[in-house]
Parts: structure tokens; C-alpha cells; sequence
């Protein structure tokens, strides 16, 4: 760059295209390029950073402590962006008053833009920078107010009434860029009251130094270097390291005029600047001095400048002796300076925040790099969690099945054993049933209304009784076996429940005891059981034909009999037939039935007739027929009484007791046979009771295992979807990360292009 800006050939009708000040215009272009991408960049990651933190499913992620840092960094470059737009390269002149510091600022501007040659006109500061406006103003120190100007002299004027204006305060005047080229260039030139003139050499040091990139020292070539000068730059020197110094002598055209001491004056003022630069100040090396002292006269630059501005000749008119060769060293002046500011102001404008830019980078870097590590380990980690819940899920899934047909099983095996004990305890207990009848003792009076309430009591106390007696052989082994099933269920189960109900299984189990409800319903059972309480002699006649008929056939006979007698008094058989009893128990036959009766009844009275007759019939006719004739009449009366008196005392002892204790031995006949009848009925109804209750807790437990899976896939989802969103963080941070080492290469590239092999 140094060597095309020397190579560039450059008159001075115009300030070239290659201008050396073009390097910090491009430099501050690039920078703020990089800059706006990372500020950019850095809300992005912050914007990132916020939304990771605030997700709640992906805690400790992402810091609160680096989401703060992260904005920190966002408004730091914010503030950096901002100051860097505003950056220019700020060239400060210094000098006695009249040395010709503000005619070398107008050559330099190649217009009159300060006013000069009268005097000492202000202590304040005068800058002149750019403006796109068309017209130019100024700005006093304090104040937003743009007072318009519009020549140097109304400049002058106006900086001279102005009693408002401090010593050491700041003018800005803004000249339009339209009008000079260097200021289009970000160039600002300030223009200082003169060292001799101030003892506030510190404040103003403070004030408008110490970001100043280069600073010229205007001198007079006609007298020495004063000590006020050097004094302030001494100063300057104690508070910048190595500023940029150029020295001007000015006013050399004087020197035209004693030509014969003019080199000896050149080289004693050389030396002495040499010395101050290099030795005093040891702001530059020595064989680097003479590039920072030049020898020249301002006015003659300006005046041929404005000449040529205005279209006449550059001289105008009077070409003084050597204006050539001073004219070319302001330009190399220009040159060299133009080179100095704009390589000093990148580096001192830009380097820090390069700088600065290059550590926010690196952190934000760093950041991403912990969040991605965090986030993949998070990954792994909500990976392997799932794995195992799957596995858990896939194994209570197996388990739960293995389990179902085992519990099945054993439900089954206990429903049976169940129904065989109750059917064997109902068994025994109906053989004992003449046991619990006897036990009763009830009001008993043969009356009807009396039997009615004495059988229902009866029924009371059988149902009561075998109830009890049944609860005490079966319930206790029952509810045992139960008990133990249900402990086993649970236990097998126990490893597939929730975590929380593991804790707390016992509430699965019902805190009720179970008890089987035998139910026998006695009541409606025996509900047609009638009685018959009749006095019956044991040898009248229907108890013959029983005897001899047994009891069935004797029943059919009789009712026979009662038919054939109802039949030939039909009406009266109406009248009489009681609305229950014995015979209502019989369905009326119809006629096929009671010819079937009738032969059924032959057949028996035959068989028996026959059976008597070969068995004891020949013995009877033989032994009654001697017997006869041994006792004769006397015997017959004899038996004749025995029978009236046998009949007499049956017909005594036929007492109360004797009916009830007929009555209990009848319903116990009855009963046993009703109750044999529901024995398989009742061990299935307790059976499936049991069934029932081992279902229910089964049921509980399984909609427990339910409950497990539920909340196995529920996790499993959860985890699935933690993953996937650790998986866009990862994947985020990854390309954050990647942008930033985008970012850092711009910024090194822009440190070697521009910060780095400067002098
Ligand atoms: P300042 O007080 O340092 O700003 O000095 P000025 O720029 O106001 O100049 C003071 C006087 O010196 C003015 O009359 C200028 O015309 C004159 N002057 C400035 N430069 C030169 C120069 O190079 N040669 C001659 N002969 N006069 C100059």
C-alpha cells in the first residue's frame, strides 16, 4: 500500500483518487462492515441464548450469568458501532500566533476557510471537518445552534464578538465536503489559539490531544524554535506515546531572499528539529526525522492554490525565486502526512476495538462451545434415560403378559378349591342339618296360624345356623387362601407399578375383610314346604298301604281312591278339595296320566300282593288256620282288643310334642332334600365371589401396571422431544459457533490488512 501510495504520481491541480487518506475511509468501512455483522451476530446468539434459558425442559443449558454477558457484549458493541461511525482521523495544529498555523490549514484545504493574518482574533479551538450540508456553519462549545457563515470574515467577526466563548473552548466550523476534497475523507483539522498564548497547556491537552492522530507543528523559519513550543509538545509527549510530529517550517519563502545563507539556516534548523524530534521528544527514529521536517510557505501554497481554483495562473502573475520547490515540499508534506494520519488513525482508531471485538468474538465463542457440550451431554444423557424407559416399558409390557396368564391361573385353581370346600362343607352340614332343627325351640301349637310362624322362625334359625356353621368350617381357610393370592399377585406385581403407589401397595388391597356370603336363602327354598301333622295310626289303613306300597305308590293310591270318590260326587270334591296341601304339591293328572297311575298302581299291588303271597302268605292261611282252631273266637276278640287299645294309646301319645317333633323330622326331609339340590349352586356362587374379589384386585393392580405404562410412554415422549430440541441447540450453537470463527477471520484479516506491518 506504502509503496503504490508513494508510486502514485500526484500533481497538485487535484487531490488524487489514491488519496493515502482513502486507506482509513475503506479501513473505518470495512470495520464497521465486521462490526454491524457481529452486533448482529451477537443478538442473534443473545436472542438464542434468552429462548434456550427461558426453556424450561432445557434447564442449565444455557446461564443465566452468559444470557447477561451475551447482552452485555450486544451493548458494548452497540456503543462501539456508534463511536466508530463517528471516527476520524484529527490532525491538530500548534504554534506561536502568526506562525501561519491557519493559512497552512486553508492551503491544506486549498480555500480560505480560517481566517488569518489577524492576529491573535480568539483563544478557542478551531476545527474545520466536513459537512454534507451546502452550506457552511459553526457550532460553538455547548450548543446544538448551527450559526450560518458565509465568508472567513463573517467567520472572523463572528468569533471575535462572541464573548461567550471560553479560552480554551471549541469552534467547530462545518465546511461543505463539496467544496474540498479532504474533507470528504473524514479528515478533521483543528487549529489551536497559539502555545504562546495559554498557560492551560494540560486541559487543553485533555481536551482536544489525546485523539489526535498526527499533530503539526507550525514554526517560523525566520526565528528559532521556541521553548513555549517545545514545551507543549513535551507535554503531549508525556501523555501519548510516540505521537505522530510533523514540523513545518513555514514561512521559507522568506528565506528566498538571503539565498547564500539559506541552506546553512536550512541545515541549523534541520539539526535542531532533528534533535527535538529524535532526541528530546524520542518520538521518531533519526534516520525518520527528516521524512517529519519540511520547509515551507503556506501562504504561497495557498495563494497559487486559490489562483488555480479561480482559473488564473498559479502564481499569480509573480513567480518567486524557489515557489517550485517549496510548492513540491508542502505537497510531499501533504503526502507524507496524509500517509502518517491515515495508518496512525486505523491503527489508534481501530486497533482496541479490533481488539475488543476480537475477545467479545472469543467469548461468545466459548459460550457457544459450552452450551453445545452442555446440550450434547444433556443429549446422551435424555438418550440413554430413554433407552432404559423402554426397555422398563418393553419389559413391563412382557412381564404384564407372562403375568396375566400366571394370575389367571391361580384365580382359576382358588375359585375351584373354593367351590369343593363350600360343596363338602354344605354336604356335611345338610347331614347335620336334623342337628341345628333339633336345636330349635319355638312356639309350637298345631294351629295354623301358629305352624306358619313356627316354620318361618324355623327357617330363620336353619338359615342362621347353617350359615354360621358354614362360615366357621369355610371362611377363615377361604379368606386365608385369599389373602395369600392377593399377596402374591402383588408381590409379582409389585416391580411394574408406579414408584409412587409402590410405596403405598396396601391401599390396592381392599381394607374391608372379605367374607363369603353363603346365601342359602332357606326361606324361599323350603317356601312349599306343608306339613302333616294328622294323627295317623300305624296300623289304619293308609299306613298299610304305604307299608305295603311303599311311600309313593301308597300317596297314588290313595289319591286315587280320593279320585274315584271325588268323581262320583264332583261337586262336593269342588267344595272340599283344599286350596293346599299335600295334594297340591301333585299336579291334577289328566287322563293319560291317571291311566298310566292306575296300571303303575296294578303292577305294584300285584308285585307286593305277589311278593306277600310267596313270602308269608302260605305260612299266615297255615298257622291261622290251626291257630284258629286251637283258640278260636277268643283270640280273635283277644287281638280285636289289642288293636282298639293299641289305637288308643297312638291316639294319646299324638300330643303336641309329637307333632312338632314330626314336623321338624318332615322339614328335615324336606330340607335335605332342597338343599342337596343348591350345594353345587351355593359353592358356585362362593366361588365366584372369591373370583370376583381376586378379579377386582387384579383388575386394581393391572390398571396400577396401566398406569406405569402410561407414564413410561408419557416419559418416553418427553424425553423424545427434549432430545429433538437439544438437538436443534446443539445444532444452533454449532452454526453460532461457526459464524463466529467467520467473524474472527474477517477481524484477523482485517488486522493484517490493516493493523499490522505499519510503521
Ligand atoms: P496563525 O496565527 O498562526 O494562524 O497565523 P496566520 O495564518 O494568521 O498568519 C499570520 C500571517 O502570516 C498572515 O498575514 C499570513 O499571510 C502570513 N503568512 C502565513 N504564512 C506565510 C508564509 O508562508 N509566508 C509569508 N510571507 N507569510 C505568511
Amino acid at each position: 500500500c506504502v509503496l503504490l501510495w508513494s508510486s502514485c504520481i500526484r500533481t497538485d491541480s487535484a487531490r488524487g483518487e489514491f488519496s493515502p487518506l482513502k486507506h482509513f475511509v475503506v479501513a473505518k468501512k470495512k470495520i464497521s462492515d465486521v462490526f454491524e455483522q457481529l452486533l448482529n451476530y451477537v443478538k442473534e446468539t443473545s436472542e438464542f441464548v434468552e429462548e434456550t434459558c427461558g426453556n424450561k425442559a432445557l434447564e442449565n443449558i444455557a446461564s443465566q450469568d452468559q444470557k447477561l454477558e451475551i447482552q452485555a457484549y450486544a451493548d458494548k458493541l452497540a456503543v462501539i458501532k456508534e463511536v466508530l461511525a463517528r471516527r476520524h482521523m484529527k490532525v491538530a495544529f500548534f504554534g506561536r500566533t502568526s506562525n501561519g498555523k491557519s493559512t497552512v490549514v486553508n492551503a491544506m484545504l486549498r480555500d480560505r476557510v480560517l481566517p488569518s493574518g489577524i492576529g491573535h482574533t480568539t483563544n478557542c479551538f478551531l476545527s474545520v471537518e466536513g459537512t454534507d450540508e451546502d452550506k457552511a456553519y459553526l457550532k460553538t462549545e455547548g450548543s446544538d445552534e448551527e450559526k450560518s457563515i458565509k465568508t472567513v470574515n463573517q467567520l472572523a467577526h463572528a468569533l471575535h464578538m462572541d464573548e461567550s466563548l471560553d479560552a480554551g473552548c471549541l469552534v467547530r466550523v462545518f465546511w461543505p465536503k463539496t467544496k474540498c476534497a479532504l474533507l470528504r475523507d473524514d479528515l478533521v483539522l483543528v487549529d489551536s489559539p497559539g502555545t504562546d498564548v495559554t498557560s492551560q497547556l494540560d486541559s487543553w491537552i485533555d481536551k482536544f490531544c489525546l485523539d489526535a492522530d498526527v499533530f503539526v507543528l507550525v514554526a517560523n523559519s525566520e526565528s528559532t524554535l521556541m521553548n513555549t513550543e517545545k514545551h507543549f509538545f513535551h507535554k503531549v509527549n508525556e501523555r501519548l506515546s510516540k505521537p505522530n510530529i510533523f514540523i513545518l517550517n513555514n514561512r521559507w519563502d522568506a528565506s528566498a531572499n538571503e539565498p547564500e545563507y539559506m541552506e546553512d539556516v536550512r541545515k541549523q534548523h534541520t539539526d535542531r528539529c532533528v534533535n527535538f524530534l529524535v532526541e528530546e521528544l524520542k518520538v521518531v527514529d533519526r534516520d525518520q526525522a527528516p521524512n517529519r521536517i519540511f520547509f515551507v510557505s503556506a501562504k504561497e501554497v495557498l495563494n497559487s492554490r486559490m489562483q488555480r481554483a479561480q482559473g488564473m495562473p498559479e502564481t499569480g502573475g509573480a513567480l518567486a525565486e524557489g515557489f517550485q520547490e517549496r510548492l513540491k515540499e508542502f505537497q510531499n508534506f501533504e503526502r507524507r502526512f496524509e500517509e502518517c494520519i491515515s495508518q496512525s488513525a486505523v491503527k489508534t482508531k481501530f486497533e482496541q476495538h479490533t481488539i475488543r471485538a476480537k475477545q467479545i468474538t472469543e467469548k461468545v465463542k466459548s459460550i457457544m462451545d459450552a452450551i453445545n457440550i452442555e446440550a450434547a451431554e444433556k443429549r446422551v444423557a435424555a438418550m440413554e434415560d430413554r433407552e432404559y424407559q423402554m426397555d422398563r416399558l418393553e419389559f413391563v409390557k412382557n412381564q404384564l403378559n407372562l403375568l396375566i396368564d400366571d394370575i389367571k391361573k391361580k384365580i382359576k385353581a382358588i375359585s375351584e378349591d373354593v367351590a369343593s370346600k363350600v360343596s363338602s362343607a354344605m354336604e356335611e352340614e345338610i347331614c347335620r342339618l336334623h342337628v341345628i332343627v333339633d336345636e330349635f325351640t319355638g312356639d309350637f301349637h298345631p294351629s295354623p296360624q301358629v305352624i306358619k310362624i313356627y316354620k318361618s322362625e324355623l327357617l330363620a334359625h336353619v338359615e342362621e345356623g347353617m350359615g354360621k356353621n358354614l362360615a366357621y368350617r369355610c371362611s377363615n381357610a377361604v379368606y386365608a387362601s385369599v389373602q395369600s393370592s392377593q399377596g402374591y399377585m402383588i408381590e409379582s406385581m409389585l416391580p411394574l407399578l408406579p414408584s409412587a403407589v409402590q410405596s403405598q401397595v396396601n391401599m390396592l388391597v381392599p381394607s374391608r375383610k372379605f367374607d363369603l356370603s353363603y346365601d342359602l336363602n332357606c326361606a324361599t327354598l323350603c317356601s312349599d314346604f306343608q306339613e302333616n301333622i294328622e294323627f295317623r295310626f300305624s296300623l289304619g289303613w293308609s299306613a298299610l298301604v304305604h307299608r305295603f306300597l311303599g311311600s309313593v305308590n301308597a300317596q297314588r293310591a290313595l289319591k286315587m281312591v280320593d279320585q274315584n270318590f271325588q268323581s262320583s260326587r264332583p261337586a262336593m270334591s269342588m267344595a272340599c278339595t283344599p286350596s293346599s296341601g299335600p295334594s297340591s304339591m301333585i299336579a291334577p293328572p289328566n287322563n293319560e296320566t291317571a291311566l298310566m297311575t292306575q296300571e303303575d298302581l296294578m303292577v305294584a299291588m300285584a308285585t307286593n300282593v305277589a311278593s306277600l303271597t310267596s313270602r308269608t302268605s302260605m305260612s299266615a292261611v297255615i298257622v291261622g288256620g290251626v291257630v284258629y282252631r286251637a283258640v278260636g273266637w277268643r283270640l280273635i276278640a283277644m287281638s280285636a282288643s289289642l288293636y282298639g287299645l293299641l289305637y288308643l294309646y297312638e291316639r294319646l301319645t299324638w300330643t303336641t310334642k309329637a307333632k312338632e317333633r314330626s314336623l321338624k323330622r318332615q322339614f328335615v326331609d324336606y330340607a335335605t332334600e332342597k338343599l342337596q339340590l343348591i350345594v353345587s349352586f351355593t359353592s358356585a356362587n362362593c366361588s365366584h365371589q372369591v373370583q370376583q374379589e381376586m378379579a377386582t384386585t387384579f383388575a386394581r393392580l393391572c390398571q396400577q401396571v396401566d398406569q406405569t405404562q402410561k407414564e413410561l410412554e408419557a416419559e418416553i415422549r418427553q424425553l423424545t422431544a427434549k432430545i429433538d430440541q437439544l438437538e436443534t441447540v446443539q445444532s444452533q450453537s454449532k452454526s453460532l459457533r461457526h459464524k463466529a470463527t467467520a467473524l474472527e477471520r474477517q477481524l484477523e484479516e482485517f488486522t493484517n490488512q490493516y493493523l499490522q506491518h505499519q510503521q
